[in-house]
């Protein structure tokens, strides 16, 4: 799904049954987040509107971290104690763009696996991000949301471009 599909700008719901509809879901996100060489994947990137993400994706330690949160819930450390990371994000529905964003360079996810077991994932660096874009994907909201408003006209603009050319 791309940006400008209604099911990107839309909460999720939350998922009730941690059934084998669910695993299959998971199994079809690793597939996609694969096969589009990206570090992590919200469900309704691939237009299902449940809250699921899975990431495989290095932490400020170049550790690779992979895995499955289903309704998660985000933390982050409180803001006297935040410290922004200045990089660079990017978005498999906005396809070949990037700008920079900050976000916190630490940040959790806690919900529950595939099984309905609870997990968390703490992570640093780009896994920190990471956690913060897919929870964001899960509440209706893109990265560029979060862009000053000329900046977030300059990435669609240029991604319009692409599509077009593309
Ligand atoms: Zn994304």
């Amino acid at each position: 799904m791309r940006v400008g599909d209604p099911v990107l700008h839309t909460p999720c719901e939350p998922v009730t049954r941690f059934d084998d509809e669910l695993r299959a879901l998971v199994d079809d996100m690793f597939a996609s987040m694969y096969a589009a060489d990206g570090v992590g994947l919200a469900a309704n990137q691939i237009g299902v509107s449940l809250r699921v993400f899975v990431y495989d994706c290095p932490d400020a330690d170049d550790v690779r971290h992979r895995g499955v949160v289903v309704n998660p819930t985000l933390e982050l450390p409180g803001l006297g104690a935040r410290r922004l990371d200045p990089g660079e994000e990017g978005c498999l529905s906005v396809p070949g763009q990037y700008a920079p964003l900050p976000r916190s360079d630490r940040a959790a996810a806690h919900g529950f696996d595939a099984e309905g077991r609870p997990v968390s994932v703490e992570g640093t660096g780009m896994l920190a991000r990471c956690l913060q874009h897919e929870v964001d994907h899960l509440d209706g909201h893109l990265y560029i949301d979060r862009l000053p408003a000329k900046r977030r006209k300059q990435v669609l603009a240029a991604y319009e471009q692409s599509y077009k050319a593309g």
